[in-house]
């Protein structure tokens, strides 16, 4: 849910800390990209990494045009568009929603006036078709025009098979928001996870679009299960991480999750969870984590039937 201008906020920021914080230090990321977050990296021969305002997406060389995923914020379907002029590979004629945030949907429109076909989750269609409340704006985000809508959705998960590449996607159980899907290019071992993984912003637990702590360490364990030493993980914001990035990442979440849990259980309220040392210790800096906890909280008491002894 951040906006564009605070995600290169962000990316600035963190270009003069020097990538400081705990646990980035040895991501690698261009500097270019890290400066102006736009730019394009070849993660291998087929698909390309592009960012825009500072959000990923994924293009694939399909050999007949492109499989995109993700479309990035409305305000960047310019930069969007010139970046896959310059990678030259013909149309998109498939884009995957990672799921339905503005960052992710805004140059649905557009791709799919050119021809495009959009994949998504049943959720992300549910939610850019319908009037949805942000408890946290106070107001109701009114639907996208049907022109952005996806034209093929799915509950469990689904593949897609190219010259030279299989591609499976599957829905994620709610790490982030509900209607959250990973993109696997099976022979690239390139991993798209969208925001369910976080190595660079605070992880993002969208609790009243479904997203929670027990969603996010089961997700993270899918894709860890998926993925192998060598497989490109990439996430919505941020620099490519590896397999042992990822298992660090989940056992922390999963750490995260123990003592959130123990923690309501024992009646705390998300304002003295800070105080009680929910993220202390940790090998990980927080920029917000109010916000964090705040949400943490929330999503845990949304999910309340799962408060189970033996949690899974
Ligand atoms: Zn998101």
């Amino acid at each position: 849910m951040q906006d564009g201008n605070s995600i290169d906020r962000m990316l600035n920021r963190r270009s003069l800390l020097g990538y400081s914080l705990t646990g980035l230090a040895a991501m690698a990321m261009p500097a270019g990209l890290l400066a102006q977050g736009n730019g394009i990296r070849k993660l291998n021969n087929r698909i390309s990494l592009l960012s825009n305002g500072g959000v990923n997406q994924v293009a694939f060389d399909a050999g007949d045009g492109i499989v995109l995923v993700d479309s990035g914020a409305e305000e960047n379907t310019d930069l969007l568009k010139s970046a896959l002029d310059s990678l030259d590979q013909g149309p998109v004629h498939t884009l995957l929603n990672t799921h339905w945030h503005p960052q992710q949907v805004g140059g649905n429109a557009m791709l799919k006036s050119q021809g495009a076909r959009i994949i998504a989750h049943q959720k992300t269609l549910q939610r850019l078709s319908t009037r949805y409340y942000l408890p946290h704006e106070n107001r109701y985000q009114e639907p996208l025009a049907e022109l952005s809508w996806p034209t093929d959705i799915f509950h469990e998960r689904g593949e897609l098979q190219s010259s030279a590449e299989t591609i499976d996607y599957g829905w994620l159980v709610q790490p982030h928001t509900d209607g959250d899907i990973y993109v696997h290019f099976r022979q690239a071992n390139v991993l798209a996870a969208g925001d369910a993984v976080s190595p660079l912003l605070d992880p993002e637990l969208d609790w009243y679009g479904g997203g929670w702590l027990g969603g996010r360490v089961n997700s993270l364990d899918m894709l860890v299960a998926m993925s192998n030493p060598d497989t490109q993980i990439v996430p919505a914001v941020g620099p490519v991480m590896s397999q042992a990035e990822l298992i660090k990442e989940r056992d922390l979440m999963q750490e995260v999750y123990n003592r959130v849990l123990d923690m309501v259980r024992e009646g705390c309220s998300a304002g003295c969870m800070l105080q009680e040392g929910a993220l202390a210790g940790l090998e990980r800096s927080w920029q917000d984590p109010d916000k964090f906890l705040y949400a943490a909280y929330k999503g845990m008491w949304a999910h309340h039937y799962n408060l189970a002894p033996n949690i899974l």
